[in-house]
């Protein structure tokens, strides 16, 4: 019988109130009456003793009147039934109310019996016994006292027992209330809804379940959530993982690592090998599906396990009777209980098989290609280094292929080809995206050459960046050949391989253009051998060819690269000589100086037939520079020059410009005339002082003179050009500067003297030199000149090229203690940059500024500019050509404070300029003494 804790709580409750009222109430009642009658016992007692004293009179005085009436009053009392006096001898004496037949005795005292109590007691005197009371009291007023007593107290032991009824029915309500509510999320608990609550608050034992329920609940609720988050991800990987392997027709096992039996597979096996995975689940049943061949393969994989993953490719009898390419990848894992066990992830792999093998065939077959073909295939790497050559290199070249690999595609190129071959590989590395062709020739193994077309492409990475270079080359020499006998024909003299006329035209047409950019000049000499036509005649064509072919021979020997030779026709020769002169007369020198060397050239006896012939040209001259002719009035000038040279008596040049001519003939006179000069050592020295503003003599410029015995002195600006031209101005300048440097050392220790400088001009030619500075310092030693008292008179042309050299040299000489000035400053084009550069100390304000100083605005312009310039670069400066007082003062006036020229004097002799220093020493010493006698 199923009871409800409400029910338990109430029944038990009451059952101890009863029990426990009960026993209360019978307690209660028992020592009442208990009570009671001692209390009544005392009573009378006390009574009897008051009664002993009262009586003890009467007794002893046998007074019954007394006796009678002490008991008389007695039975006033209502509760006494009846009292009794006896005498000694026990007889009555008096009495009250109705006493019992049998008395109590003393010796008993009380005596209770129901509804009454009697007391008996002896009365003395003096140990006399006179008598014996005895009084017998009702107990009918205690008893109803008890009786009340006893009802009230179980009224209200009824009461409290109700009272802790409805109290015991209420805790239970109560209690069994909350008991509900946890029951109810528990009930909830069990059903699943983790959100369910038990509204308990209380401060008790019921709050703190109802909380711990609660918290056990609110765990509950997130671990279930955690759970069921986890539970989701799992299955969307396992969803995932499916897909992925059926995807990739694959699938995932575990297997023991002994029978091979599967123990856990994902993915779908009837997919990848037609069969369930329970049918292949046992070891031995795949095994019958592998190939015979394979299996040994496959067993050996699986036995030994490895650190490594185990891979093993083999064929599998698929259920639709086809052989299928299986890539098992093995692994071996042990769980933390120790158990091992392989792992595998199979793989269809057929059509990768199949691909890799058409590749391979399609290799094979692309590699017998690339072998046996006749053209070269190349790859190369980033760098145009060769990463692929095939064969028919080795066989166009005869370099074997494993010593070409990684060398740069243009070392294999002929250097004539050089240039072309690197623009094709840059331009092909550079990333173009068109495919390049070029033909170039190609070095041989034997030392010859391979004309080849090579064509090639770039690879590109994802960056676009260029990775390898891809192309062919074929072997073009035949075709080239031909060609080139075609061109050769074309324009080539077939007898003696030079330009033919139509080339000449071509050359020419390119030269007068030429001429028209640079603004030099150019010569055509047109060359006719004298007397050609007798040898042909007379020793036959056969023979006249050969000469012909000798004469070329020789002449294209002597020709620059720059120019051509050609052969016009005949015993006609053309040569076209570029980049001449700007100057006419000097371009004429320059082209009439390659026709005597001509002469000279052909003067040598040619081997005729066995016979020694002696040969002559006659030359003919024209000068070209622009536009101003076409190619056919200059080749008809040159042609009408050539026989003015004949009309002279042959073998000769003739110019076809008769003022030019006669310019170069004088040209050549004076030429041969300084040679005299120099070997005859006709050349004089003059000096030209140079001053400071008070006329004191600080140096000298030196001069050159010569003395010419037929026409007197010749100036220097007539033949220093042509000794500069002709590389004379070297062992003349030399001799200028020994000069210099012996008068230097003569006036070494010699006052006033060796405070002077001495200046000497040099030209461009001669002091760039190799061995210019050489031959200098050996002078400079050998004569003993101290030579920070020489000055090199250096020309701004002489920084238009060659700067470095020109550097060097005054670098050079400078540690020597030799000092720079920079002549004639102002008329030609120093660049600032390199004044800052060189080490000059000094500059030259050139005559031609000085001349209009006081007249041209502009011209004291620049000379201010020049003098400003000095004062900033931290150089000296000298003004020369002076020849006025005014030009002088004016000069000063901008800050110059050195001087040459007529004003100072004349150049002259070595005495005059003594004399000179002398005197202008002595005007100064006389100033000094002035000045000082004037100070005192
Ligand atoms: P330069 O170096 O500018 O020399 C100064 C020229 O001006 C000299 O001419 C000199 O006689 C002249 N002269 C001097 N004072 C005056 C004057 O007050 N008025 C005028 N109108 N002229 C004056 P020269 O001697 O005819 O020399 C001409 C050029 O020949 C020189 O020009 C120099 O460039 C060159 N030269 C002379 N001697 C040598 C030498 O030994 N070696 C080299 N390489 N060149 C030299
Ligand atoms: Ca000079
Ligand atoms: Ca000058």
């Amino acid at each position: 019988m199923r009871l409800n804790v409400a029910w338990q709580i109430i029944i038990g409750t009451v059952a101890i109130q009863v029990a426990m009222v009960a026993v209360l109430l019978l307690s209660g009642i028992t020592q009442v009456q208990q009570n009671q009658q001692e209390v009544l016992e005392r009573t009378a007692e006390q009574q009897s003793r008051l009664l002993e004293s009262a009586l003890t009179h009467g007794l002893a005085d046998g007074d019954s009147d007394m006796l009678q009436g002490l008991l008389d009053r007695l039975g006033d009392d209502s509760s006494v039934l009846y009292s009794i006096v006896l005498d000694a001898d026990g007889r009555p004496v008096a009495s009250v109310g109705v006493a019992p037949d049998e008395l109590p005795t003393p010796e008993a005292r009380v005596r209770s019996e129901a509804g009454q109590v009697e007391i008996a007691r002896s009365i003395e005197l003096d140990d006399h016994h006179l008598g014996t009371v005895v009084v017998g009291y009702s107990t009918e007023a205690i008893d109803q006292l008890s009786a009340s007593l006893l009802e009230r107290n179980v009224l209200l032991a009824l009461g409290v027992l109700g009272l802790s009824i409805l109290a015991a029915i209420v805790f239970a309500l109560m209690t069994t209330r909350r008991l509900r509510l946890l029951l109810q999320g528990g009930k909830a608990l069990e059903a699943g809804r983790l959100d369910h609550r038990v509204p308990i608050a209380s401060r008790d034992e019921f709050g703190d379940l109802a909380r711990t329920f609660n918290d056990m609940a609110a765990h509950l609720g997130t671990t279930q959530s955690t759970l069921q988050q986890q539970n989701q991800q799992l299955n969307r990987s396992v969803a995932r993982l499916e897909s992925m392997l059926g995807g990739a027709n694959a699938i995932l096992w575990e297997a023991n690592p002994d029978t091979h039996e599967w123990e856990f597979v994902a993915g779908d096996t009837r997919k990848l090998l037609g069969f369930p995975s329970r049918n292949l689940g046992r070891g031995e049943l795949r095994a019958r599906h592998i190939h015979p061949d394979d299996l040994p393969r496959v067993r050996e994989a699986t036995r030994e396990p490895g650190v490594e993953p185990k891979v093993v490719d083999y064929r599998f009898a698929h259920r639709d009777g086809q052989w299928i390419w299986l890539r098992d990848i093995l692994s071996w894992a042990e769980d933390s209980d120790n158990r091992r066990s392989l792992r595998g992830l199979t793989l269809d792999v057929t059509a990768h098989r199949r691909a890799t093998a058409a590749l391979r065939e399609s290799e094979n077959r692309y590699q017998d290609v690339v072998n046996h073909i006749s053209e070269v295939i190349f790859r190369t790497d980033a760098e145009g280094r060769w990463t692929l050559l095939n064969p028919a290199w080795e066989a166009l070249t005869g370099f074997p292929v494993e010593q070409t690999l990684g060398q740069p595609m243009c070392a294999y190129v002929d250097p004539l080809d050089r240039d072309d071959a690197e623009s094709f590989c840059s331009t092909l590395l550079e990333g173009g995206t068109h495919a390049q062709s070029e033909e170039i020739r190609l070095r041989t193994h034997d030392g010859g050459y391979r004309w080849v077309s090579i064509y090639a492409s770039a690879r590109f990475d994802d960056d676009g960046q260029v990775m390898a270079t891809f192309g062919t080359m074929m072997d073009i020499s035949d075709r080239k050949k031909a060609e080139e006998e075609i061109r050769r024909l074309a324009f080539f003299d077939e007898l003696t391989g030079l330009p033919n006329r139509t080339l000449l035209h071509d050359r020419l047409g390119q030269a007068l253009a030429n001429t028209a950019r640079t603004r030099h000049h150019g010569a055509v000499l047109f060359i006719d051998l004298d007397n050609f036509k007798d040898i042909n005649d007379t020793l036959g064509h056969a023979v006249g060819d050969d000469l012909l072919r000798q004469v070329a021979q020789r002449m294209s020997n002597s020709v620059r690269e720059a120019d051509t030779l050609a052969r016009l026709g005949g015993d006609e020769f053309v040569i076209i000589l570029n980049d001449l002169h700007p100057d006419p007369s000097q371009a004429a020198t320059e082209a009439e100086a390659v026709g005597r060397k001509l002469i000279t050239l052909l003067r040598d006896p040619f081997e005729l037939a066995g016979q020694n012939r002696h040969i002559t040209p006659s030359i003919g001259a024209t000068l070209f520079s622009g536009h101003s002719l076409g190619v056919e009035e200059v080749l008809k000038q040159a042609d009408l020059a050539m026989y003015r040279a004949k009309n002279a008596g042959r073998n000769t040049v003739r110019f076809y410009d008769p003022e030019l001519h006669r310019a170069v003939e004088a040209r050549f006179e004076l030429e041969s005339e300084l040679r005299e000069a120099l070997d005859q050592d006709r050349f004089t020295i003059a000096y030209q002082p140079q001053v400071e503003a008070d006329g004191h003599v600080i140096g000298a410029e030196l001069l050159l003179r010569w003395p010419h015995p037929q026409r007197g002195e010749i100036a220097p600006a007539e033949f220093i050009p042509v000794a500069e031209q002709t590389g004379l101005i070297v062992p003349i300048g030399r001799k200028v500067l020994r000069t210099a440097c012996r008068q230097l050392a003569a006036w070494r220790d010699t006052a006033p003297f060796c405070e002077l400088t001495l200046s000497v001009n040099v030209s461009a030619r001669q002091f760039r030199h190799t061995q210019f500075v050489h031959h200098l310092r050996e002078m400079l030693r050998e004569t003993g000149a101290p030579p920070n008292r020489l000055k090199l008179e250096l020309t701004e042309s002489m920084l238009l090229e060659d700067v470095d050299t020109v550097i060097t040299h005054i670098d050079e000489l400078r540690t020597l203690g030799v000092e720079f000035a920079l002549d004639d400053f102002g008329t030609g084009y120093s660049s600032l940059a390199y004044l800052k550069q060189l080490p000059l100390s000094q500059l030259k304000i050139d005559q031609s500024f000085v001349r209009d100083v006081l007249d041209d605005p502009n011209d004291a312009a620049i000379a201010q500019m020049v003098v400003n310039l000095a004062h900033t670069l931290d150089l000296d400066v000298i003004a020369e050509g002076v020849e006025t007082a005014e030009q002088r003062a004016f000069l000063f006036g901008l800050g110059c404070r050195h001087f040459q020229g007529y004003l100072y004097g004349y150049p002259g002799d070595l005495k005059g300029l003594e004399q000179a220093v002398l005197a202008a020493s002595a005007e100064h010493q006389k100033t000094i003494h002035q000045t000082h006698n004037n100070s005192n």
